[in-house]
């Protein structure tokens, strides 16, 4: 690809000489799990979040199942869940015991809509888990505003959203908790897996620290059925590096965003991501809507552009939960959206000479279709 979708190499060797001392530091300590750079860098993620604690879990499917899991949620509960997200919020509610019950998406935002919530709930639901999808917020307010009626929980999955603002505020405490991933390629990745809890809630953080370290806050001593789900020194000391970079690397995300809504609008058969007032992006993927997705995506890889589809089948469709929701079109909104969805090339190396060349792409092929 002459303009790859994301090019994480580059992106990790802007800081190669900084990364390389933290590993040198973290190799020489003789300490390689939950030592000090994994209580620094949570330390330095609260203060980021504006958040009064952080867990470090080993990814961010465990950070959003240990927080249903400290809730005490599980078997005969339901739980909230976007129809369009990545399957790992289902999971969590899955691994857990409980039901992921699918509220269809806002068909202008793509995030959960909280005009379907109340709907969706029964005397077992337990909790709501909004996604800030693509990098930018669900609507809080609205969400904790209905949860607050029913007494659930709100569960803030963050994993494409770290640095994201919600009316002025960060994601991350927004709800009662948030989960956050550090996979390489989201926009605080680390160079392996990682995750983490960020939550105001004191009780719910103790229990979390417990869970993560085989229920165990005083070393061979286990008081619950705990896991294995740590940060590991490593990725902490690599994320301490990689987090003084992170607003800089939005601000890039940023630019690129505004460049491509500016020169992609009022192009036939696209449809641009729409913002609300109260929302400011990260824009961990620039995501356009087209009636002919997969033949756009092919124009564009013949010129060496590179795209995703995020995602190509909703997780109510996956054969993994074939045996809950079998019925054809039971989410119409969410499979309209899986089905068009194309996600441009967008990241903190990309240049704006590169984006001009993926929107002169664009152009030629919708002129295509249309002439
Ligand atoms: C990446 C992602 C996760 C899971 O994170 P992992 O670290 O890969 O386990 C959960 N939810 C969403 C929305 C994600 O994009």
């Amino acid at each position: 690809m002459t303009i790859p979708f994301l090019d994480l190499k580059a992106i990790n060797l802007e800081q190669a000489s900084e990364l390389e001392n933290a590993f040198r530091k973290v190799l020489t300590s003789g300490r390689y799990v939950l030592g000090e750079e994994v209580e620094l860098f949570e330390a330095e993620f609260s203060q980021y979040c504006q958040a009064q604690h952080t867990i470090g879990v080993a990814n961010g499917l465990d950070a959003i199942f240990l927080i249903l899991k400290a809730y005490g949620i599980g078997f005969g509960d339901e739980v909230i869940v976007p129809s369009n997200t990545y399957i790992a919020t289902w999971l969590a509610a899955s691994h857990c015991g409980a039901v992921p019950i699918p509220v269809e998406p806002d068909e202008q935002t793509y995030n959960i809509d909280p005009l379907k919530i109340e709907a969706a709930i029964t005397s077992r639901t337990k909790a709501i888990i909004a996604v800030h999808l693509y990098g930018q917020a669900a609507d809080m307010d609205a969400i904790n505003e209905i949860a607050h009626r029913y007494g659930l929980k709100v569960i803030e999955d963050a994993a494409q959203a770290h640095g994201s603002l919600y009316k002025g505020r960060r994601v991350g405490s927004l709800g009662d908790a948030a989960a956050f991933s550090f996979y390489p390629g989201k926009n605080l990745g680390g160079i392996g897996d990682g995750g983490a809890v960020t939550t105001n809630d004191s009780s719910l953080a103790d229990i979390i620290r417990v869970y993560r370290n085989y229920g165990s806050s005083v070393k061979y001593q286990n008081d619950v059925l705990g896991y294995n789900s740590r940060l590991d020194e490593l990725q902490a000391a690599l994320l301490r590096v990689k987090l003084r970079m992170l607003d800089a690397a939005n601000a890039k995300r940023v630019k690129i965003a505004e460049f491509y809504l500016d020169q992609l609008k009022d192009i036939a058969g696209i449809v641009l991501p729409f913002v609300p007032n109260w929302a400011n992006p990260v824009w961990h993927l620039f995501v356009i809507r087209h009636c002919a997705r997969d033949i756009l995506a092919k124009k564009l890889a013949d010129v060496g552009i590179g795209t995703m589809v995020h995602y190509p089948i909703p997780p109510h469709k996956q054969l993994a939960y074939k045996d809950l929701y079998s019925v054809p079109n039971s989410f119409p909104i969410a499979e309209a959206i899986h089905n068009e969805v194309l996600s441009l090339p967008m990241g903190p190396t990309l240049t704006l000479a590169q984006a001009s060349e993926v929107v002169f792409a664009i152009k030629a092929s919708s002129a295509d279709f249309f002439e």
